[in-house]
């Protein structure tokens, strides 16, 4: 181990290490002075701060003056979660490339650290977990932020991060979508790491007997559901009841098979939708669970279709928020699933990040692009969020059945890709 901090020291030619004041009352790091601290070469003082800041706080530890073509090295200490560190970078136009990369016994240390860059907002630009973070900004941000915390459940740890940034590259276009709806059942379908399944074709009746003639209006709900969430933005469906096209690849969501502690899962969070033929999973025998709910077909539809947008929200970049209105929390209510919720501005989930909002409509726009033809205005709010008032005869004691999304949610993703 020592031997690949040696390497890693090797390979950046150490300039002075800037300690971060992480002192609550400390003094913020201006570009000067820390261009001082680098030419004095002083030595690395690590201050480690007394008590947590208080939840959520946009307080910087530092800030710093990195001009393009400059790099610097840094050198901390988070405490476990929620304890994290915020390092001001600065201005930052389109088209720059920031990259963060830890020392390989930082990387190294068992549950890992994760790295964060927000925008000016704290609004979540690009996330990693295994040591290096790269992002090509798409818009100019008056300043971005870096975020460092220990993985959940992770213990105190001091961390080496080097931080250079490029100018003068290309922002990455956005990524149209074309998403398959698989209804016509699977052989030996992977998604993500589980064992492969096999499933038949989509079937109301496989999920009761009141719905066993209803398959194609359970079929029409779901994707009723999926088209409003994402209706707005280059994403377009097709089932597998019509002529899948041969070109251009998509993404697929099958329906079908069952898991005893989700309703769905994706393949990963494709951040910026770099793949287009990645897969997730609407596991439709877990609803059957649900039967004793008497959901009428279209609500249980609409369930399904909530499920599949969040799955999809996963594949085309978006990550786990909180809140009882936001499609990417994965523990709403059965209730909010049936009635729906928003692609909207919310708080990361805490195991996203400690600190920070997920902007959905930003990374969707950034990463999928907004349909050409598309309604203009905003997406859907979550005031406005309930357009599927079919509530019938859906009580309001209506809660997850126990042991089901109270340990963390419906959604396999949560716990596995932090
Ligand atoms: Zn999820």
């Amino acid at each position: 181990v020592p031997q690949t901090a040696a390497v890693w020291r090797a390979v950046f030619h150490p300039v002075a290490v800037i300690p971060l004041c992480l002192t609550a009352c400390g003094p913020l790091l201006g570009a000067g002075e820390a261009a001082s601290l680098t030419s004095q070469r002083q030595p690395v003082e690590e201050i480690v701060p007394v008590g947590a800041r208080p939840p959520g706080s946009a307080r910087q530890d530092a800030r710093l003056g990195l001009g393009p073509g400059e790099s610097r090295r840094l050198l901390s200490r988070v405490d476990a979660q929620p304890d994290y560190r915020l390092v001001g970078l600065g201005q930052s136009r389109a088209g720059e490339e920031w990259r963060f990369e830890l020392d390989p016994d930082a990387a190294q240390r068992p549950g890992g650290f994760i790295l964060v860059l927000f925008d000016e907002r704290g609004g979540l630009l690009s996330r990693s977990i295994n040591g290096y973070l790269s992002h090509v900004t798409r818009r100019p941000a008056t300043s971005l932020v870096l975020g460092i915390a220990r993985a959940p459940n992770a213990p105190a740890a001091s961390f080496e991060l080097r931080i250079e940034r490029e100018s003068g590259l290309e922002v990455p276009p956005p990524q149209a979508q074309l998403v398959l709806l698989n209804f016509a059942g699977g052989r030996n379908v992977q998604v993500r790491d589980r064992p492969a399944v096999s499933f038949p074709p989509f079937d109301g009746a496989l999920l009761g007997g009141i719905h066993a003639r209803q398959t194609e209006l359970l079929k029409g709900a779901i994707r009723e559901r999926l088209e409003y969430y994402f209706s707005q933005y280059n994403v377009i469906f097709i089932t597998s009841d019509e002529r899948p096209p041969a070109e251009p690849p998509c993404s697929v969501i099958h329906f079908g098979g069952y898991d005893p502690g989700a309703l769905g899962l994706a393949d990963a969070v494709d951040l910026y939708n770099r793949r287009a033929d990645d897969s997730a999973i609407v596991y439709v025998h877990s609803f059957i669970q649900y039967a004793s709910l008497n959901l009428s077909s279209r609500e249980l539809g609409h369930m399904m279709g909530d499920v599949a947008a969040h799955e999809l929200g996963h594949l085309l970049g978006l990550f786990h928020t909180l809140g009882p209105f936001s499609l990417m929390d994965s523990a709403r209510s059965i209730e909010t699933m049936v009635t729906g919720s928003a692609l909207n501005l919310a708080a990361l989930a805490p195991e996203v990040f400690p600190y920070g909002s997920l902007d959905s409509v930003l990374l969707l726009e950034d990463g999928v692009g907004r349909r050409a033809e598309g309604i203009a205005g905003p997406a859907p709010a979550a005031s406005k969020a309930v357009p599927f008032m079919e509530l019938g005869g859906l009580a309001k004691w209506l809660r997850p059945p126990r042991g089901h999304a109270s340990a963390g949610g419906w959604c396999g993703l949560c716990c596995e890709d932090r």
